[in-house]
């Protein structure tokens, strides 16, 4: 088992430069400069690795942009997502570290031979207002319906500990069980297959359209929605566990 740890070749160094890189256009709060340089960053980031879509809406007259990117081909199997909006901090673990993990995860896709195809989906609005705005929207236009949906949110605390999530578990028990038997295998120490919060986040919509959706989130984090969510509080090694638990449970399928 190690030594397929040890295989999976996640960029965990490249997931930090992306983390410390977001935090540092300041709060990506709707409506400010941060909020539209992230956004431009993310999208420039991504049109490294393939060519990104958006899905650009309206809330309080504030512009909302869902960006998303598909890698491989057939039908779609995963949509990875996460939201790339913060309240008013800088967001280190609560709005950076999720994008951060997926950018790193398009560096490897995009070298990939994907037998089905791998949707990452960064959603505006998560934390505004009624909260999960992007991820509403995004499922009211969705096409073509994933096999299976991961939420990842709050993926970074140097204490990272992830329980499975009420909702998760209780409309997607199958589906949440899988993710936590793979970390579980692959021996990643971080996650917990035990229920301890429930959780209103970006799984939601899907689970409501019903289709499985995993919220992989570490709600034990003193430092959420305060000036102190900041890169020291994150590590590598923690954006790392996330990464290749997602590579994996993309290449087992
Ligand atoms: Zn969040």
């Amino acid at each position: 088992m190690l030594f397929s740890l040890l295989a999976i070749d996640f960029p965990e160094d490249l997931a930090w430069r992306y983390l410390l890189k977001l935090t540092s256009f300041g709060p990506r709060y709707p409506g400010t400069q941060g909020h539209r340089l992230a956004k431009e960053y993310i999208i420039q980031e991504l049109s490294r690795y393939t060519h990104p879509d958006i899905q650009v809406f309206f809330i309080d007259k504030i512009e909302f942009t869902n960006i998303y990117a598909t890698f491989g081909k057939g039908k779609l199997k995963y949509v990875i997502g996460t939201h790339w909006d913060t309240v008013k901090d800088v967001g280190a673990n609560n709005g950076a570290s999720g994008v951060a993990v997926l950018l790193a995860l398009a560096d490897v896709l995009a070298k990939e031979n994907l037998r089905e195809k791998i949707m990452l989906v960064f959603f505006d609005g998560e934390d505004y207002g009624e909260l999960i705005n992007g991820s509403q929207e995004f499922v009211r236009r969705m096409k073509e319906k994933p096999e299976g949906v991961v939420i990842i949110d709050m993926v970074g605390d140097k204490n990272l500990e992830i329980y499975a999530e009420g909702f998760s578990l209780a409309f997607a028990r199958e589906f949440t069980e899988e993710i936590f038997k793979l970390a579980e295998e692959l021996g990643l120490p971080s996650f917990h297959r035990e229920k301890k919060y429930t959780i209103k986040d970006d799984h939601l919509p899907f689970l409501r359209a019903g289709i499985p959706a995993c919220l992989l989130i570490d709600f034990d984090y003193p430092y959420w929605k305060t000036p102190q969510d900041t890169p020291d509080k994150c590590s590598k090694e923690s954006l790392g566990e996330v990464g290749k638990l997602l590579l994996e449970l993309i290449r087992r399928n």
